[in-house]
């Protein structure tokens, strides 16, 4: 009876690996993932005209099918960050690079900034007016300077020594983010957004970075959250990957993007948990809002976000490509 059961148990077992072998289920291939975001706020379908949603569409696939084959090849998720947040702040969709936004005084003044989670090491930028892709300039900061955060004109003449492209001001000169500035100025509404990307390669490494034009109408002089590490970005392999996008003083007075890290670190929590406990409890509880995309070590991705849309998108661990603008996608 008993060697009976044994035996229908060894071929249940076997039936079972047969066809993990099959499906793939047993495929110890490496995980990668990417998740990217170019900001969050007041998105709504009914201020969105079908042309200007296709184009973030597009755009946000065109930059996470670039970092996606970053990481395919077996690139480093370093580079796949820096890849696809160059691709959006080339765009004048969004709010970093071309289409930055304009502060008081009618200028773009940039922040950027990227983070190794395997090293912990990290490269910020802020202020910079001319820089094209400042992400790039970041990571130069990481990779061949002494220091974490370099800003204003320190930072564009670091970045002139290794052949940082640099436009004229009139580059960064958008007449969508002008009228908003004139809004802004007029009724005190302050346009916003940023760039992210946070990523897992096929080594087991994390990255995450951001870049932002701020929010239109700031003062001169003003730095946000994007560029300080822990609270815009940060990656760590023992926990996650994390790029913020919201209202930068209250991610900075969280240390918001780190404190997702520490959660998980700390009380154990899941990606999914940190970051709703953080972006939808703590941030929404002091009166800030905004987002996050937030990637752990398993490629594992959450993209809580307390504002009415968030461009978003993700190639996850099973190569499931999404890309999504509203809170109902
Ligand atoms: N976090 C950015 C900043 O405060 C802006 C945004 O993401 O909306 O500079």
């Amino acid at each position: 009876m008993f060697t009976s059961i044994r035996r229908i148990l060894l071929f249940q077992i076997a039936a079972v690996l047969a066809l993990a072998g099959c499906t793939g289920i047993m495929d110890d291939s490496p995980n990668f993932a990417i998740a990217i975001h170019g900001g969050a706020g007041t998105i709504e379908r009914d201020n969105m005209t079908p042309e200007m949603e296709s184009a973030y569409r597009e755009k946000l696939t065109e930059a996470l099918s670039a970092g996606y084959r970053v990481l395919r090849d077996g690139g480093t998720s370093l580079d796949a960050v820096e890849t696809a947040i160059a691709i959006m702040e080339d765009s004048p969709l969004f709010n970093a690079g071309k289409g930055a936004v304009f502060n008081a005084a009618g200028q773009n003044e940039m922040d950027a900034s990227i983070m190794d989670g395997r090293t912990l090491e990290a490269g910020a930028v802020a202020i910079v007016k001319q820089v094209k892709n400042p992400i790039r300039l970041a990571r130069l900061v990481m990779e061949k300077s002494p220091h974490v955060l370099l800003s204003g004109d320190g930072a564009e003449r670091f970045g002139d020594e290794y052949g940082i492209i640099q436009m004229p001001e009139d580059y960064f000169h958008t007449q969508r983010r002008w009228e908003a500035l004139q809004e802004a100025q007029a009724e005190e509404v302050k346009e916003r957004g940023t760039v992210g990307a946070v990523a897992l390669d096929q080594h087991g490494n994390l990255a995450a970075g951001t870049s932002t034009g701020g929010r239109t109408n700031k003062l001169a002089g003003r730095v946000g959250d994007s560029p300080i590490i822990g609270a815009g970005t940060y990656a760590d392999n023992r926990t996650c990957a994390v790029s913020g996008t919201g209202h930068g003083e209250y991610f900075i007075r969280l240390a918001l993007a780190y404190d997702i890290s520490a959660l998980m670190a700390y009380r154990n929590l899941t990606i999914e948990k940190a970051s709703r406990a953080v972006v939808m409890d703590k941030l929404v509880e002091l009166g800030g809002a905004g987002g996050v995309i937030a990637m752990d070590a398993q490629g594992n991705i959450a993209m809580p976000f307390s504002t009415s849309g968030m461009y978003r998108g993700f190639v996850d661990r099973n190569g499931n490509m999404a890309v999504k603008i509203y809170a109902d996608d």
